[in-house]
């Protein structure tokens, strides 16, 4: 049997395939949801290497996501011949940092966004100990220095654009709070991940000779969800595209989401500005997603105040029955009549009246697996009761959040252990692991060492090697001893440890810190174990490496295992450019869609109903929206109301079902009868 070579034209459409062979000039590809926007990317990029010869090392596809990457690499491979290397596929992080390395900053790590909190209220411990008050919660003032940087502007800049002069937060108090920031992080030699872009930006503008070496290796460069820019990464596409190069940017303003954190749609608009003989393709027909679907999530979008962007797409996949309102009285019965659901979908069997899940007419497969489930949310505290109702019955299911997979207590105190044994440690590791049971070391003596691992600006290697040679002035030597037995101690790790491999290194950690209790304590955090042991194996004894690659996985669909037969949970953000069967929106209430945390919060109620708009377009046969009429919020029980965007659904298009939780005495599970 010979293997049918892999026809990159012929699974086009005709506008996907204009778009594929385009050539000599820039190229904008505006399109809705589903309608083959990454795949069409994709697919160009096959193009370029296999039918114009181009070489993988002239391209570059800056992605959103690591996932986004991997798959675009995977979906490469398949088109391509074995031997024919794949082109650098990469999130702007990932980049920047390459960049940077390349440039010969290869000292620095990076932080993560927990790392950086820390930073951000050692900051202002030390700024108020200047006996400058500070009222701002660090949150706010960490909110304002990332966004300080992601408008590249510096700690000597003018910051009156992202000071809060009605917080009485002006640009010079700011200015201090940043410097001070900022010096920590060069005392440790850290970025946090707004200096990726904001080095990058400085280098590629000020540095001729250096952008023209990365303008003539990335002759061809791609960014897909390029809505959902902000200007840091707009400046890197700019600076590295002058006019000769093929510049594919892809997009849909209005699946625009990440308003908060400084994107901006208007530069999708700009760029047909910038580059004068931009071709535009846009794309209408929608593979994705059942008609019924598309029509109800486009009277969202109609709704907007701001105009939409008329990518109106279309779509041939007939559907009966396939949106449906369900409403339940608190979300606890929320997540059982989603459990159930899913169930009855999965089984087929032992329904009621109605073949849920049913749509024979459409071919649609009716034979569903559990990874053809979403459940999608607003805020990541929702999952919790989502994950323990679905936990009692049985239903497999992943949460897909950063926060799970490296943050939980005992992972985090492991991961910080392995850093410190490695040199690679910041303060804030040695402070996690002498916080662990056993160490010796107490909170008054972890404060001595840290005013003076501060005062003599040290980083952490340095303070812990230096430690026992000069023996600190505060500290009694009662304190001291024990202190140095821990150093000690780590030091013997270290020897124990030189030869071992990345995964025997946490095994051995796990196994002589008592780190193995807090982590056997909670099922999850054994999950998360395992699941952190199998990604180091793949690294040897790479061990930086294996560093570089937890802080650059930045999404929560980072650390996601997509080829599980599990039911996906995931917030509405993090669902963009997926697709799943059947996905269930949960919580469609007022005040979660659009999402408002405080009575005086300001909120973008465009941004809302877009994000809206994303998370109706990942359904493709079947999708659900539920509401409660309680709910608890912050420890609270309130009222809940549907969402107002619901009601811009045209009836005829949904069906509603109603649920009545009935407790049963003797089984003490919720049982559901649903369309009673
Ligand atoms: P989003 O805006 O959500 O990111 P998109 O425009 O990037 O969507 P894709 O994810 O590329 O859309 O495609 C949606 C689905 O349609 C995928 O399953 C893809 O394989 C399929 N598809 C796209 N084009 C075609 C085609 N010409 N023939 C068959 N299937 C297609
Ligand atoms: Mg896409």
């Amino acid at each position: 049997f010979e293997k049918k070579p892999p026809d990159i034209l012929g699974d086009l459409n005709e506008e996907q395939r204009q778009a594929v062979q385009h050539e000599g000039s820039p190229l904008l590809i505006i399109a809705g949801p589903g309608a083959g926007k990454t795949r069409t990317l994709t697919h160009r990029i096959a193009y370029l290497i296999k039918q114009r010869n181009v070489s993988a090392e002239n391209i570059l596809a800056v992605t959103f996501t690591n996932k986004a990457a991997q798959e675009m690499k995977d979906r490469l491979k398949s088109l391509l011949d074995d031997s024919q290397p794949l082109p650098l596929a990469a999130t702007f992080h990932a980049l920047c940092f390459q960049i940077l390395k390349e440039q010969g900053n290869t000292e620095y790590s990076i932080i993560d966004e927990d790392e950086r909190k820390a930073f951000v209220s050692e900051a202002i411990r030390q700024v108020k100990e200047r006996g400058i008050s500070v009222e701002l919660k660090p949150d706010a003032l960490s909110e304002m220095i990332s966004s300080a940087k992601q408008h590249i502007l510096e700690p000597q800049d003018d910051l009156s654009l992202v000071a809060l002069p009605e917080h009485e937060i002006n640009s010079a108090f700011l200015q201090t709070v940043y410097q001070t920031y900022q010096a920590l992080l060069e005392q440790e030699i850290r970025y946090d991940y707004d200096d990726l872009i904001l080095n990058v930006v400085k280098l590629l503008e000020s540095d001729e000779k250096i952008r023209e070496a990365y303008q003539n290796r990335f002759r061809y460069i791609f960014a897909d969800e390029y809505q959902d820019l902000n200007q840091g990464q707009y400046r890197i596409i700019k600076a590295l595209s002058p006019s000769d190069t093929e510049l594919c940017v892809i997009g849909d303003p209005d699946q625009s989401i990440y308003g908060f954190r400084g994107s901006d749609v208007r530069y999708f608009q700009r760029f047909v500005n910038d580059y004068q003989d931009t071709k535009v393709i846009r794309l209408t027909r929608n593979y994705r997603s059942a008609e019924t679907i598309l029509e109800a999530s486009h009277q969202i979008i109609k709704a907007h105040s701001i105009n939409p962007s008329g990518t109106r797409v279309y779509s041939n996949i007939k559907g009966i029955q396939t949106l449906s309102v369900l409403e339940a009285a608190t979300e606890k019965a929320e997540a059982v009549a989603v459990g159930k659901t899913i169930e009855n979908m999965i089984g087929g069997m032992g329904f009621h009246s109605i073949d849920f899940g049913k749509t024979e007419e459409t071919g649609i497969r009716t034979d569903r697996g559990f990874s053809d489930f979403a459940v999608l949310y607003r805020t990541n505290a929702q999952s919790q009761v989502i994950s323990d109702i679905f936990k009692d019955a049985g239903i497999p299911h992943q949460i897909a959040n950063r926060e799970h997979a490296y943050n939980r207590k005992g992972i985090a105190e492991l991961i910080s252990f392995l850093k410190v044994t490695e040199d690679a440690g910041i303060l804030r590791d040695f402070q996690k692991i002498v916080s662990l049971p056993g160490s010796g070391i107490g909170k008054k003596t972890f404060d001595i060492f840290k005013a003076w691992f501060y005062q003599n600006t040290f980083t952490l290697d340095q303070a812990l090697a230096n430690v026992k040679r000069f023996p600190l002035p505060e500290m009694d030597t009662n304190r001291q001893r024990k202190f140095c037995t821990f150093v000690d101690r780590i030091s013997e790790f270290k020897k124990n440890m030189a030869e071992k491999s990345v995964e025997e290194k946490l095994m051995f950690l796990f196994e002589n810190t008592g780190i193995s209790s807090m982590i056997k304590e909670n099922v999850k955090t054994g999950e998360a174990f395992d699941d952190l042991v199998r990604t180091a194996k793949a690294f040897g004894v790479r061990t930086s490496d294996f560093f570089e690659m937890i802080v650059l996985q930045t999404n929560d669909t980072d650390t996601y295992d997509f080829n599980a037969e599990k039911v996906t949970l995931m917030t509405m953000h993090a669902a963009k450019g997926l697709e799943f069967p059947v996905v269930f929106i949960t919580g469609c209430e007022k005040d979660y869609l659009p999402f408002k945390r405080s009575e005086d919060e300001e909120i973008d109620i465009d941004e809302e109903r877009r994000l809206f708009y994303v998370a109706m377009t990942r359904a493709k046969d079947r999708l659900f929206l539920t509401h409660v009429k309680k709910r608890t919020v912050y420890g609270k029980t309130v009222q809940r109301e549907i969402s107002p965007f619901v009601a811009d659904i045209e009836q005829r298009l949904i069906t509603l079902e109603k649920i009545q939780a009935k407790k049963r005495k003797k089984e003490r599970q919720v049982q559901l009868d649903l369309f009673n």
